[in-house]
């Protein structure tokens, strides 16, 4: 007698009891294939003993519910619906130290694998991404425009109100600790340094051919508009600085 074609693979991917939509089965692949796709994937997973000794000596495992073994073993296994799944909130927790990457005895590098997952759950604008994000936007504002980094006497609750009444602890130890290491760059609330006209062009640039705006529009628009327009004035003030270096030349 014949019998239909069926099928054990669960094409729609969702919690029965929650009103989340279902997620898409190819939609899954899509997210694995982009995390297996990248160039470092192959360095970084060799196999997986599942013997736990990145799990044991991981800073974030003591702290959260995480575990570096557990993400390997869902990559190594193929599991798209589990790794879908920690790249909702698990990811998250890593500190990206790589303390597990020099204690693998299969030459793993979990905390890399979990650098490719966090890269691809930005490129598919996931939810826990622009989550873990928002907070940082001042940041990424501050670091893409100017091109340097955020001055530690800009973590105060004035710059950072929306981080709520915690940011005050941070502030705290922070004033003494700029007391302890004077360092000139310690004493400024605007950049730690200035880098010029040219050079922040340059980087924007990079940002810009690697993708990495392409990601940032992703996560935050109106922050990609915000950047984009202070990018737009600095490249023409650079066309205005090289169109008077021009007459000056022909006035010699
Ligand atoms: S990733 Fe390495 S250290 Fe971690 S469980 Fe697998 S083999 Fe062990
Ligand atoms: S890189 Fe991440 S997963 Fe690896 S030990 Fe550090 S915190 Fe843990």
């Amino acid at each position: 007698m014949a019998h239909a074609a069926t099928t054990r693979v669960q094409e729609h991917i969702g919690d029965p009891f929650s009103a989340e939509p279902v997620i898409d089965r190819g939609q899954l692949e899509e997210i694995f294939q982009d995390i297996q796709d990248d160039l470092r994937y192959d360095h970084e997973l060799n196999g997986c003993l599942n013997c736990g000794i990145c799990t044991a000596t991981c800073p974030a495992a003591h702290y959260y519910d995480f575990s570096p073994r557990e993400i390997v073993q869902l990559l190594w296994t193929e599991n798209l619906e589990g790794i879908y799944d920690a790249m909702q909130e698990k990811i998250w927790a890593c500190a990206q130290c790589y303390t597990c990457a020099a204690r693998c005895p299969f030459g793993n590098s979990p905390g890399g694998l979990i650098m490719l997952m966090r890269e691809t759950a930005i490129k598919h604008g996931m939810e826990s991404a622009k989550n873990v994000l928002r907070p940082f936007s001042r940041v990424m504002l501050k670091l893409i425009s100017t091109g340097n980094q955020l001055a530690p006497d800009m973590i105060n609750p004035d710059h950072f109100a929306d981080w709520g009444p915690n940011i005050s602890k941070v502030d705290a130890p922070l004033k003494i600790l700029r007391k302890a290491i004077p360092m000139p760059t310690l004493n400024t609330t605007a950049t730690a340094w200035e880098v010029n006209l040219k050079t922040s062009i340059e980087l924007y640039t990079i940002w810009e051919m690697t993708g990495v705006l392409d990601q940032l529009e992703t996560i935050d628009e109106n922050l990609f508009d915000v950047i984009t327009d202070i990018m737009d004035e600095k490249r023409d003030d650079w066309e205005d600085f090289l169109d008077e270096q021009d007459d000056e030349d022909d006035d010699d």
